[in-house]
């Protein structure tokens, strides 16, 4: 995890942001990744900037975020590349209500007629809150928030086909985020997939809350979180940003080591979750 940043103060970081992704504005395409299975039905079909997943249910498929509005083409790409019809997507479902996770979903349902779906919380702020999306950081002038299909309620389960998925609310690097938990099927054993919706604290400075007239107490409530969903028995952790999990560094092993899967390993759920809470708690400690 690329938690360093944080060391950072609130200007330096937002500066950061700003300048380290312009390259990614203008040249989506150089930040394509050729898409991959994960295991048994979950793909990777986001870029190397933002993560998306594609669940194969056998009765249609699942999406988890659409990320930016101007990468639609290559998650296109992906899906197709993986042999799958994007007209085959049943759920578009969002981790939060960030421009660079919703940003390409009122596309996906025009194009595709998919059910865009995002927790409760998020779908309030969407409609009582819309400058929490930070749509203005989208590099496409145009993009929009979406009216949801479904608004995902505390504990909910969602299932399509095979797949059962528990949707359960972890605020804290914005209102609305959820984190999702699901079994998958790889060679007769069954797995227990997690995707923790929002990991990131760049929102939680107090001058970014106070910015944003959130109140100070989105930051116990980020911990309390991190406690709630501690203790699931994950074999396999989905990340949000590719850096949050390794994704790229695990591909890449899968790649040229055939037969292992290091996105398989049931210690790293707990240890992104510790690392996360310990690191964080130093974050608040050092007065930011
Ligand atoms: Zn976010």
């Amino acid at each position: 995890m690329d938690l360093d940043k944080y060391k950072k103060s609130y200007e330096e970081i937002m500066e950061l942001q700003r300048t380290k992704n312009l390259d990614f504005y203008k040249h989506p395409s150089r930040y394509y990744l050729e898409p991959f299975k994960i295991a048994g039905n979950v793909y990777y079909i986001g870029d190397k900037k933002v993560c998306s997943h594609l669940i194969d249910t056998g009765d249609g498929l699942i999406v988890f975020d659409s990320g930016f509005q101007h990468t639609i083409h290559l998650m296109v790409q992906a899906i197709w590349e993986l042999g799958f019809n994007p007209k085959d997507i049943r759920y578009l479902i969002h981790s939060h209500e960030h421009f660079d996770h919703i940003g390409a979903a009122n596309d996906f349902r025009d194009l595709y007629g998919c059910k865009l779906v995002i927790s409760k919380a998020g779908a309030e702020i969407f409609r009582n809150r819309p400058d929490l999306v930070y749509m203005e950081s989208n590099p496409y002038p145009y993009a929009s928030v979406f009216t949801p299909d479904i608004e995902l309620e505390d504990g909910q389960t969602l299932t399509l086909g095979n797949v059962s998925i528990r949707c359960v609310n972890t605020p804290g690097h914005s209102p609305g985020v959820m984190s999702f938990f699901f079994d998958t099927v790889e060679n007769g054993t069954t797995y227990h997939v997690g995707y923790f919706g929002g990991a990131g604290y760049n929102t939680l400075y107090k001058k970014a809350l106070e910015k944003d007239n959130l109140p100070l107490s989105c930051r116990q409530q980020f911990l309390d979180s991190l406690k709630k969903v501690r203790d699931e028995p994950v074999d396999i952790v989905l990340g949000n940003h590719p850096l949050q999990n390794d994704t790229l560094e695990k591909r890449k092993r899968m790649q040229n080591e055939p037969g292992t899967n290091p996105f398989i390993d049931s210690t790293e759920w707990v240890n992104f979750v510790d690392t996360l809470t310990e690191k964080f708690n130093e974050f608040l400690a050092a007065g930011n």
